[in-house]
């Protein structure tokens, strides 16, 4: 236990004023470090967490003391209320223009397993194994080289007419701003006639980590932070709402982490159109990163606790099962997260990045997942409206 002396230090490294009741409580002998007391009475008293609170989450190693913290803003937000949609991914092309070292998925467009699907071979897989509780579409893939922008028109278009009932969560940031540069029209035309074509709401992939330097290693050809948040930003004052990620555990420092989710607290701030965070676990196997180690559980769990706190305004955090494993993605439930995403029924990113988890969970395992976690399931759409389904009919609650 440091000394009241030893824990101004500590204070005045991570750059914060201690206070009188933290130092009540060391006196006292509270377990808690001394940067996690003083970290947790701001949260207690509502207060917004700073850089260094941000870097001091990610420096202890005290993962249940952490994990109690983001349980109770998560509780305070959602009771025992735990999320899921059942969904279906769908991957149109991975041809890919871009050569990201962090990626397992884009292929050149004359290599082995590149694939592109015609229009009508898009809707037959979005129609697979169909049935009526299906409630959105998660749609991303490469930037192709070839594929006009009317094809990805053509594709919401033809979705909505054969799956109206399904919402499509369509395209991130990176294909958006792709689409931009090919049509040379404005971000926000794009996002509008997207939107006339059927296009729900925006995933949150491609964010990475912001910061310039582990772009340069990890997706030189991607756009940048500004551009990723111009197209959020955009999205988001055209009515549609979004989610937003962050790829962790390559080569990036825990300061860019805290630098990443902190853009995003301030776009959220301006705008209120992110629905959930989801911090990623990089998979290096198959990608040009491979002789990096995969992030460890700790590292998983601690990632979602701290986004639970950094990220006071987002409403939703996600453990997202096809990254974490659902096994890790339970105890994230503990730890801050209160959503696990969805069915998913054919995962390819993770997949092709060697994930061993199951590409798809049924509704039934996943409800499972959550009970034994002490939780109550809820079905949601993409907008968090909670689902009622009874054997004839689904409704969606406004
Ligand atoms: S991460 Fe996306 S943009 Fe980069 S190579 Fe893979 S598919 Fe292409």
């Amino acid at each position: 236990m440091p000394t009241v002396a030893g824990q101004r230090k500590i204070y005045k490294q991570l750059g914060v004023k201690a206070v009188d009741s933290a130092r009540v409580r060391m006196a006292n002998g509270c377990a808690e470090p001394p940067a996690l007391q003083w970290i947790a009475d701001k949260v207690r008293a509502g207060e917004r967490l700073s850089v260094a609170d941000g870097v001091a989450l990610y420096q202890t190693n005290d993962l249940l003391a952490l994990g109690q913290l983001a349980n109770s803003v998560r509780e305070k937000l959602h009771g025992k209320r735990t999320y899921f949609n059942v969904n279906r991914h769908l991957n149109p092309t991975n041809i890919c223009v871009a050569n990201c070292k962090l990626c397992a998925f884009g292929r050149k467009p004359d290599a082995p397993g590149a694939y592109a699907l015609a229009l009508e071979e898009a809707f037959r897989v979005a129609g697979q194994n169909w049935t009526e509780a299906v409630t959105e579409f998660h749609i991303v893939g490469g930037l192709h080289p070839d594929l006009p922008f009317a094809y990805y028109l053509d594709l919401l278009r033809g979705l909505k007419q054969r799956f109206p009932h399904v919402h499509l969560k369509a395209f991130t940031a990176v294909e958006i701003a792709y689409f931009s540069r090919l049509t040379r029209l404005p971000i926000r035309e794009i996002l509008v006639r997207m939107k006339e074509a059927g296009l729900g709401s925006l995933p949150g992939g491609g964010a990475e980590i912001f910061a310039p330097a582990v772009r340069r290693v990890i997706c030189d050809h991607k756009i940048g932070a500004y551009a990723w948040l111009k197209v959020h930003r955009t999205a988001h004052e055209l009515g549609l709402h979004s989610n937003a990620t962050m790829l962790y555990g390559h080569i990036e420092s825990v300061e860019d982490r805290v630098d990443h989710l902190l853009e995003l607290r301030r776009l959220q701030d301006e705008t209120h159109g992110f629905l959930a965070f989801v911090p990623l676990a990089f998979h290096p196997a198959h990608t040009a990163l491979a002789h990096l180690p995969e992030t460890t559980g700790f590292t998983d769990i601690k990632n979602i606790a701290v986004s639970r706190l950094l990220l006071d305004n987002f409403p939703h955090i996600k453990a997202y099962w096809p990254s974490l494993t659902p096994q890790v993605a339970q105890v994230a439930l503990r730890f801050g997260a209160d959503d696990v995403d969805g069915t998913v029924v054919e995962e390819k990113i993770y997949h092709d990045a060697g994930s061993t988890t199951p590409q798809g969970l049924t509704q039934q395992q996943i409800i499972r997942l959550i009970r034994d976690a002490g939780q109550e399931p809820v079905e949601r759409d993409t907008l968090y409206r909670p689902v009622k389904r009874t054997e004839t009919s689904v409704t969606v609650q406004m």
